[in-house]
């Protein structure tokens, strides 16, 4: 089965990547940080959770006059003063979306952005043990974990930018993990921050998270639909980061992840058993090394909110 083949891999590269040098700082053991190779002023955060499926990667942009993290991860750790040590430009953070492994250090910072469609979630998942989504594998304090706090999130919609000085980072949003799920392009580079939409591990579009609102975007269809319409500008990105796996993958995950959800539209239970994660079994399909988890009332518009 190639998706075992390709989760191999994935487990090949965590544990690559705990042996490969690092920027660590005193203030936060949890993560790593690594230079990205063709442009040094964008800085990979690695919080490793110990098991390959959960670690998490946050990206932090700087440009001229300003810098933009993607992510805050699961809250453990400061993350301010990583972040302070990396860049003395003004911050703001952008969540590709609501789940608590990507907003879990969101209170430390001034100005958070989220798409408009992800804020009922995530300020409902605030009130819900299960949406603080802390990594089951690793050691850690509790004094570590930052709390979560209901602070105003700024709301963006799909091509609103962040001008940092001297590169343009646009939002592309490309729900079916989440209803308000985004992903990044950034303008210098070529770089698409692809978040847990399109990445060398499956992309999850399954139940398991209450649907507070859009509940038809949580679908293989409204995905499918989603990169359809941005695929030219998607054709033109030279690389993906995403929020999980291996970095700088070439692009031609786009089109493949586009082929993906077409051969699930046509045919939804032409699946596999996927049994990486024995807690969260499911049904994969996966097409020219892309691959989507899913379950099948989350392939076409589900009616029930
Ligand atoms: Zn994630």
């Amino acid at each position: 089965m190639r998706w075992k083949e390709l989760m191999q891999q994935q487990d090949d590269f965590a544990a690559e990547i705990r042996k490969q040098d690092a920027i660590k700082f005193a203030s936060n053991s949890f993560i790593k940080a690594f230079c990205n190779r063709l442009d040094p002023n964008i800085i990979h955060l690695y919080f490793d959770d110990g098991n390959s499926g959960g670690s998490v990667w946050m990206h932090l942009i700087c440009g001229e006059c300003g810098a933009l993290l993607l992510d805050t991860g699961y809250g453990i750790g400061n993350l301010k003063s990583v972040i302070e040590q990396l860049t003395d430009k003004p911050v703001s953070v952008f969540n590709t979306h609501w789940h608590g492994d990507h907003t879990g250090g969101n209170s430390q910072f001034e100005n958070v952005y989220m798409h408009e469609f992800d804020i009922p979630y995530w300020k409902e998942s605030l009130s819900c043990e299960a949406g603080r989504m802390l990594p089951v594998t690793l050691a850690f304090s509790q004094d570590a974990v930052i709390p979560l706090s209901d602070k105003f999130i700024r709301a963006v919609h799909d091509g609103m930018t962040f001008h940092l000085g001297g590169r343009i980072e646009t939002i592309v949003h490309m729900p079916g993990h989440s209803a308000g799920n985004c992903m990044v392009i950034d303008s210098k580079t070529g770089i698409l921050f692809s978040g847990d939409a399109i990445l060398s591990t499956p992309t999850l579009v399954i139940d398991g998270f209450p649907a507070v609102d859009h509940a038809e975007l949580l679908t293989v269809e409204a995905f499918h639909t989603a990169l359809v319409q941005h695929m030219k500008q998607l054709n033109k990105v030279k690389w993906l980061c995403p929020s999980h796996g291996r970095l700088m993958l070439s692009n031609k995950y786009v089109s493949a992840m586009q082929h993906c959800t077409e051969e699930i539209l046509k045919a939804p239970d032409k699946w596999e058993r996927y049994d990486y994660i024995p807690s969260l079994p499911g049904m994969i399909r996966c097409v020219d090394d892309a691959m989507i988890v899913y379950t099948l009332n989350r392939v076409h518009k589900v009616l029930e909110a």
